[in-house]
């Protein structure tokens, strides 16, 4: 799905070298970086952004752990995608957990898309009750839930994944009414994610129902935003 996460004022790196990575970290002008295709398996080439606000990275198929957080301290913002493109072609960036994180304690927003944790673990998202802004997509596994469960661990936050289905505008046009359909979210996989509200109030309604099982509130369209 198209997302407006790599606008803003960065600093734009196409598949740095470690020395590359370390000439830019040296430069106290840098507060944004978006970085297309890291190539690394961690965070730790970053270790030299100690001023650095955002992150921005597309692309990053030798990732496997998120570790380096430690001195990414002023950091408000991180966003970590696959290239575009990829939506739904089944590729991952394939990390160990989300564990680390929660050490980015002035982080204000959020975006992971695509980005799978072997843990399968949003515990430590959880506990980062200082986020405004979240979303974490493209992760079959992760159940509506789950998702239900992150929502009330940050009631302070908006995003697409922290409401049961999220709509938009202009995508996903029921091919029966030509209404506008509604994203799921946590949708099983192989399961349709798109439900036309008026064709498929009962399929929505289930759906909404497994989310108010774990919230005990009824949901309220549109509430989180
Ligand atoms: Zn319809």
């Amino acid at each position: 799905m198209p997302y407006a996460a790599f606008t803003g004022d960065c600093h734009v790196l196409q598949k740095p070298t470690l020395e590359t990575l370390q000439g830019a970290a040296a430069d106290p002008g840098i507060r944004g970086l978006m970085i297309f295709g890291y190539a690394f398996p961690s965070l730790e080439a970053l270790s030299g952004f100690s001023a650095l606000e955002v992150l921005k990275i597309q692309g990053a198929p030798q990732l496997t752990s998120l570790e380096g957080t430690e001195t990414l301290s002023a950091l408000r913002e991180f966003v970590l995608t696959t290239p575009t493109g990829s939506d739904g072609s089944g590729r991952h960036i394939a990390i160990e957990s989300f564990a680390p994180l929660e050490r980015l304690g002035s982080l204000r927003r959020l975006i992971l898309l695509h980005v799978r944790p072997r843990d399968l673990d949003l515990s430590a998202i959880m506990r980062m009750s200082q986020l405004e802004d979240v979303d974490i997509g493209g992760v079959p596994e992760l159940t509506v839930e789950d998702f239900a469960r992150l929502a009330m661990a940050l009631p302070g936050a908006s995003g697409r994944c922290l409401a049961p289905y999220c709509v938009i505008a202009g995508i996903g046009r029921c091919g029966k009414c030509g209404g506008q359909q509604a994203l799921l979210v946590g949708a099983p996989p192989r399961a349709r994610k798109w439900v036309c509200p008026a064709c498929n109030p009962k399929l929505l309604a289930a759906h909404v129902g497994r989310w108010e099982a774990v919230t005990g509130t009824p949901y309220v369209d549109g509430q989180r935003r």
